[in-house]
């Protein structure tokens, strides 16, 4: 598992938290009001950081990218105020010089940032030995070496108060999921480096609230360490993410009602190892639901060609082939051959009746 025998001391021991990390704020720093509001109102939940970005990368131009360095001036001022440790997106050398300056305390790097590793290299450098937080948010990619390339280059220049963020990986396509979670990937990260603290960033992957206190329990179930939440005064008029965002009051509800798991092997409870294995087959399931929309929707680009070509839906032959297949692999299974026709019987009849409805449109 995987921070059970945890023993070495980092940043976040140092901390000192009886609870796990909570980083909240706005996606992006709109106004001074707005920092501040939610500053203010952080104050009453468990959050030790105050995010909000003052760069925002964009995916496609025309968004809004961030009000800049003016609203270095109003983290610090939110610091001053409050006390909460600071935190801001840096994607290029120029941008880590301006929040040293400003004294933010903790500096993430942003996934579209983690894919590049001639950018992390030059950020690496321009962090080369400071004493800050840093925390590198996963690739957009499903690609665990870029991640950990990330890690290897601000160690080789001396920066070594780091944390991951797993924010959830790009797919083509419309999923569940703004981005996928693909757990295996932040579970084999933490294999790789066990003493660096792994926090959730369920807002990014979610891309909708109501998916958020789920992936936290998830993640909580799993040892993460921590969560980044993206929190509004007014998250239905936020100026980037707004889907997605939570207001304090309903931060300070979700985050109580999440049960902390113990991590230590000797005493750990029963329920916690019912509840582990339950995450995991949630995640198998969450794939297998994943699989079933794809196949679903290759269906229906079947049943547009189809229509197309005048013909008919059932193709008797094709269907004796694909059973046969399935019925074949299952043999080396457990899995009865019953059980095997009743399921692939289930989805036939739910393509079918797709491709009825396509092709009657
Ligand atoms: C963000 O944290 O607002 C952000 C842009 O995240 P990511 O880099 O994960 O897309
Ligand atoms: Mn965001």
């Amino acid at each position: 598992m995987m921070h059970e025998n945890k023993t070495k001391e980092n940043w976040l021991s140092q901390l000192g938290l009886s609870h796990p990390l909570l980083i909240a704020g706005p996606c992006s720093a709109e106004t001074e009001e707005q920092v501040m509001e939610v500053a203010h109102k952080l104050k009453d939940t468990t959050t030790t950081i105050l995010r909000a970005g003052i760069w925002k990368p964009r995916t496609r131009p025309g968004y809004f990218e961030g009000v800049g360095a003016i609203g270095l001036k109003w983290l610090q001022r939110a610091k001053e105020e409050t006390g909460l440790l600071t935190a801001t997106e840096v994607a290029n050398p120029q941008h880590v010089e301006l929040a040293l300056k400003h004294d933010i305390d903790v500096l993430w790097i942003g996934a579209r940032t983690t894919v590049s590793p001639f950018v992390v290299q030059e950020i690496a450098q321009a962090m080369k030995g400071i004493d800050n937080i840093v925390l590198v948010k996963n690739p957009v990619n499903p690609d665990l070496a870029l991640w950990e390339g990330a890690f290897e280059r601000l160690y080789a220049q001396n920066v070594t108060k780091l944390g991951a963020i797993h924010r959830g990986f790009s797919s083509y396509g419309k999923t569940q999921y703004r981005n996928n979670p693909e757990w295996q990937i932040p579970i084999d990260f933490k294999n790789r480096f066990p003493d660096v603290p792994l926090i959730i960033d369920p807002s990014h992957i979610a891309g909708n609230r109501d998916k958020i206190a789920y992936l936290c329990q998830k993640a909580l179930d799993l040892n993460y360490d921590g969560m980044m939440i993206e929190t509004h005064p007014n998250p239905d008029k936020a100026w980037s993410d707004a889907a997605q965002q939570i207001t304090p009051k309903r931060l300070k509800e979700l985050v109580s009602n999440l049960s902390i798991r113990r991590a230590d092997v000797g005493e750990q409870h029963s329920a916690d190892i019912l509840n582990k294995l339950r995450t995991k087959i949630d995640i198998v399931d969450d794939q297998v639901m994943a699989l079933l929309m794809n196949r679903m929707k290759i269906t229906g680009e079947i049943a547009e060609w189809k229509k197309e070509n005048n013909i008919s839906i059932l193709q008797a032959e094709r269907w004796n082939e694909v059973l046969a297949r399935m019925l074949d692999l299952g043999e080396e299974t457990d899995m009865s051959q019953e059980f095997i026709q009743r399921l692939y019987k289930a989805i036939h009849q739910e393509s079918i009746s797709h491709q009825n409805k396509i092709i009657n449109k």
